[in-house]
């Protein structure tokens, strides 16, 4: 039997681990922290269950789904409550509406558009103009191989003010990133795709069949009792002495055709590694590999701060929360609009999905990314739980003092996957591939949602135990 050691248990790493357990190969894990899961985080009290880090999977992906159902968690599975699915978007300290029927940026019902408050009426304008510019949008569609920044490619479909408006926020709420460093094959592949056969992405999305939550099932799903039961369901079913917690990998090394993995605790010989680290990690340990494979991955990487506000029953008749999923804050731009602190998002949990709050009470989760999160990645709780409510009653009205408060902090948890990013990985496989028994997993390569990191995860582990299947 082989020796193999994943190095990361977050749920890239656990996920590998519990997949060569299915396989009968037992392996080594080793996770830095006093726990497994990484990100993915749910804390229970008082009714409420709190996600510390993601709070669901995309629908339209199905391998979070599956993976919760071979655990035996089908009954858990839980639907976002897509009926009051509606995004607002804080402007002037106003909460403005998104149109009906938005698919991203970008809309399915162009009446729909018509008096949003949201758009000028030269926004407006652009996008009933892009259909029109079919033609001329296919001719100057991206060639295969080439990138360019998504800011790059929504301003050519719609203009500067849907830019800065919707994408902005949008991407910096799914990838924490800039959208004028964010590259658009790798964050908006199917939408590159769109413009490469049908020129206009609104004419596009038209000629698509309906997709989950668009007359489907819901746009996302999780689990009643919160996605750290995937976390915690996979640990379970690994051997308790396979898994050293507070064991940092501090180095690997090529051995005599092995792997040498050197912890706090000592050192060990594998076949085999498959290394789960968040970037910053991988790029520290692969140096030493093959210093020109570790400066291939995402230089740079956003924090997020999660702070948490779980209000009883009594409080939540004092709010006037609207309906919908949560809101959006554009990013400040030079000169004016919100402060460089300002939140970037905040999610009505309690509305978003069933089973989060006790009825009549009211969770909400408000997000600090980007420069804000790294300004304040340090501040105490206190100070962040503060700035957050006053940041929330300017869009919520005055809140009430909650039942309690929780505050997360994630470093460098989203790497930013700037323009040319697939290129950089397709040359980091390819000098990996000359370090055998070496697997890099995790959310620096191809995709920081977790059924993507799911899927990889397990068939890394699969490949392992029968490369030639
Ligand atoms: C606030 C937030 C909200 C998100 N929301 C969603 C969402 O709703 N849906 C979604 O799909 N995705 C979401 N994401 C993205 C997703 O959660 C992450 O991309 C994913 O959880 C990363 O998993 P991972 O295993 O690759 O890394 P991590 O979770 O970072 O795990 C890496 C593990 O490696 C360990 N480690 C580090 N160094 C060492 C070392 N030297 N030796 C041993 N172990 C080490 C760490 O302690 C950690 O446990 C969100 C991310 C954030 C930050």
């Amino acid at each position: 039997m082989k020796h193999i050691a994943v190095i990361g248990g977050g749920i890239s790493g656990l996920t590998a681990a519990w997949q060569l357990t299915q396989l009968d190969q037992s392996c080594t894990l080793f996770e830095a922290s006093a726990r497994v899961g990484g990100i993915v985080e749910t804390e229970r009290r008082d009714g409420f269950v709190i996600e510390c880090g993601p709070d669901s999977w995309v629908a339209e992906k199905p391998w979070a789904r599956e993976l919760a159902i071979e655990l035996g968690l089908e009954d858990e599975i839980i639907a976002s409550n897509d009926f009051q699915r509606r995004t607002w978007l804080l402007r002037d300290g106003q909460l403005l509406p998104m149109p009906d029927g938005m698919r991203m940026m970008v809309p399915t019902r162009l009446d729909a558009l018509e008096g949003s408050p949201l758009f000028s009426q030269e926004a407006i304008r652009a996008y009933a103009a892009e259909p029109s510019r079919a033609e001329g949008l296919r001719a100057s569609a991206l060639p295969e191989g080439q990138d360019e920044s998504v800011a790059s490619f929504v301003r050519r479909h719609f203009g500067d003010e849907v830019t800065r408006t919707i994408a902005a926020p949008l991407l910096a709420g799914v990838f924490g990133g800039d959208v004028e460093q964010l590259s658009v094959r790798s964050v908006m592949a199917p939408f590159v795709k769109m413009e490469q056969e049908h020129g206009s992405l609104i004419a596009a999305l038209n000629a698509r069949p309906p997709k989950p939550g668009h007359g489907g099932t819901s746009i996302f799903g999780s689990l009643r009792s919160g996605l750290g039961t995937l976390a915690e369901k996979m640990s379970e079913a690994l051997p308790t002495a396979s898994v050293h917690f507070e064991t940092p990998v501090q180095a690997l090394a090529r051995e005599g055709g092995q792997w040498r993995v050197s912890t706090t605790q000592g050192s060990g010989l594998f076949d085999a590694v498959l290394l789960a680290t968040p970037a910053n990690a991988t790029r520290a340990l692969l140096a030493r590999l093959d210093a020109a494979a570790a400066a291939l991955l995402p230089v740079e990487a956003s924090s997020a701060i999660v702070v948490a506000l779980a209000y009883d029953r009594a409080a939540a008749r004092h709010m006037r929360v609207p309906e919908g999923f949560g809101y959006l804050v554009p990013p400040p731009q030079a000169g004016q609009g919100p402060s460089a602190e300002s939140l970037l998002a905040c999610t009505f949990v309690d509305q978003k999905f069933p089973h989060r709050a006790p009825d009549g009470c009211v969770l909400l989760r408000a997000f600090f990314g980007g420069d804000a999160a790294e300004r304040l990645l340090h501040a105490p709780e206190s100070e962040l739980i503060t700035r957050a409510e006053a940041q929330l009653a300017v869009a919520l009205g005055p809140l009430p003092a909650p039942a309690f408060s929780l505050v997360r902090r994630w470093p460098l948890s989203l790497p930013q996957y700037a323009t040319g990013h697939l290129d950089r990985m397709r040359e980091l496989e390819a000098r990996v591939a000359q370090l055998p028994g070496l697997t890099l997993l995790g959310n620096a390569y191809h995709g920081v949602g977790l059924p993507d990191l799911i899927r990889q995860a397990r068939s890394a582990a699969r490949a392992l135990v029968a490369p030639e299947a």
